[in-house]
């Protein structure tokens, strides 16, 4: 077999969604591990589902992904003059021919095979008109759709993932190939642009299959050698259950606004069905190319754990260098109205700590401007559980003595911060925790967050002294907010 050649074809339907995105990951490692082609072709001969936005949202998810494409895009909607000159070979091979039955005869057909409970096939009824019938049915000018030939047997194929599979040509009927419109239906678009496109191996959803067994007929009756085909499992809920609309449904660029890192959003969809052959999870895509082979597919059906993508994403967080990761996180940071392009451009230095003592605990990009508002904005109310433990007449007097330590603090920062927390507890004869606990609560609002002199280092002298003020304020006068 010469160059691989493989492709992904998309119907626009508005979104990449997780299932095509990983066929698309599968062929283009396939692809690139083999030194061969990764090709897109765009299934848009349903006008009324397909529009440039549409489309756009397909090459923008691929891009989003690195799934670069090798050519130019194909598109079917401009390839109908190509599908009828071999539905023409068809007929005149004969292994096509020309049906002439009414929709609603063919529905009365297929509810009497339903109410005997047998399986509706085509009766043949237009292959056996004689030969004076089929021309003057020509001559009337009366539509009709062409149907293939389907001769007796068993059509087989050799699956890369799934083996052997067979299926009996009785089960396959003889379907139509081209509507009474003129226009070629998707089974036979499909083998003409494959065939065309020099395709050597489709891989592709196991949902399918039933459309191969079909497409191998026609290459068939086409003299045409089929590729090889690859059928990869589907993605189950956690549950196990078939994908959830909502999961199932989400488009890949809604995991970008939703705060995922793409390198993690590729190693995630890589692992759903393929693994390297060791107990490695993450990896580059490099990593990933040199592993890659159809065979370390498995045929069961892969699990969508949205918890392991979280954890995945949260390790790339922390192995993201901090500079990309402020690029990352801006978007969010100004969304969330907590500051601006300029504000960040101009305080890099800062912005580099706060990533770094944040990324510890995110998972999710989004995540940076939820746990680090109180780093932009002051105005926050006391978490309730907090309050109730940690803040006290008590407290607010340990404060009020932290607050004079802090005002002649030679250098603020985390070193000199400790010291003097250690020694001012030791004076008081109290535990550390008795004056980290409302420190934090008064500085952030929250119980919970990165080590705290590392917090009050980026926080700044004047903020911190600010913040702790207006806490003892509140306490002083009885927990109300000024
Ligand atoms: N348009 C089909 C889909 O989106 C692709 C079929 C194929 O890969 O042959 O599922």
């Amino acid at each position: 077999m010469g160059k691989v050649r493989v492709r992904i074809a998309p119907s626009p339907s508005g979104r990449l969604h997780i299932g095509t995105a990983r066929a698309a990951l599968f062929n283009w490692l396939f692809a690139r591990n083999q030194g061969g082609d990764f090709l897109l072709r765009i299934e848009d001969t349903d006008e009324s589902r397909s529009s440039k936005e549409m489309i756009d949202v397909i090459f923008d998810s691929l891009k989003w992904l690195g799934l670069d494409w090798d050519e130019e895009p194909i598109f079917q909607s401009k390839r109908l003059d190509v599908y009828n000159r071999y539905v023409e070979k068809l007929l005149e091979s004969g292994n096509a021919y020309r049906c002439w039955c009414k929709p609603e005869d063919l529905k009365r057909k297929q509810e009497e095979a339903k109410s005997k409970k047998i399986t509706s096939r085509y009766d043949r009824h237009c292959l056996n008109l004689t030969e004076d019938e089929k021309k003057k049915l020509l001559e009337s000018d009366e539509p009709y759709a062409v149907r293939i030939f389907i001769p007796g047997g068993k059509t087989v194929f050799n699956d890369l993932i799934v083996g052997e599979t067979s299926r009996d040509n009785s089960e396959i009927d003889d379907f139509v190939i081209a509507r009474s419109d003129g226009r070629a239906v998707y089974n036979l678009a499909v083998v003409v642009d494959d065939h065309e496109m020099r395709i050597t191996h489709v891989i592709r959803g196991n949902d399918h299959i039933t459309n191969t067994y079909k497409q191998i007929q026609i290459y068939k009756a086409l003299s045409l050698e089929p590729p090889r085909f690859a059928h990869i499992p589907l993605i189950l809920g956690k549950d196990r259950s078939k994908l959830s609309k909502r999961e199932g449904a989400t488009g890949v660029t809604d995991y970008e606004k939703m705060g995922y890192m793409k390198e993690a959003v590729v190693n995630f969809i890589a692992l759903l069905g393929w693994s390297p052959g060791d107990d490695r999870e993450v990896m580059t895509t490099d990593e990933m190319i040199v592993s890659f082979s159809l065979e370390r597919i498995n045929p069961a059906n892969a699990i969508l754990d949205i918890d392991k993508l979280n954890w995945m994403n949260g390790e790339y967080i922390r192995a993201c260098d901090n500079n990309k990761l402020i690029d990352l996180i801006r978007p969010f940071l100004i969304e969330a109205g907590l500051t601006t392009h300029l504000w960040i451009n101009s305080r890099w230095e800062w912005m580099l700590k706060f990533v770094a003592i944040l990324k510890e605990r995110c998972k999710l990009l989004t995540d940076f401007a939820e746990q680090g508002r109180y780093f932009f904005v002051d105005k926050f109310d006391y978490e309730e559980k907090g309050l109730n433990k940690y803040f006290s007449p008590e407290s607010a007097g340990y404060l009020k003595r932290w607050l004079d330590a802090l005002n002649s603090l030679e250098h603020f920062d985390v070193g000199n911060l400790e010291t003097s927390l250690r020694d001012l507890c030791g004076e008081l004869g109290i535990k550390p925790a008795a004056l980290i606990h409302p420190t934090r609560l008064a500085l952030t609002g929250t119980t919970k967050g990165p080590p705290l002199f590392d917090l009050m280092e980026l926080l700044g002298r004047q903020e911190c002294m600010r913040r702790l003020e207006r806490a003892v304020d509140f306490i002083e006068k009885g927990y109300k907010n000024a």
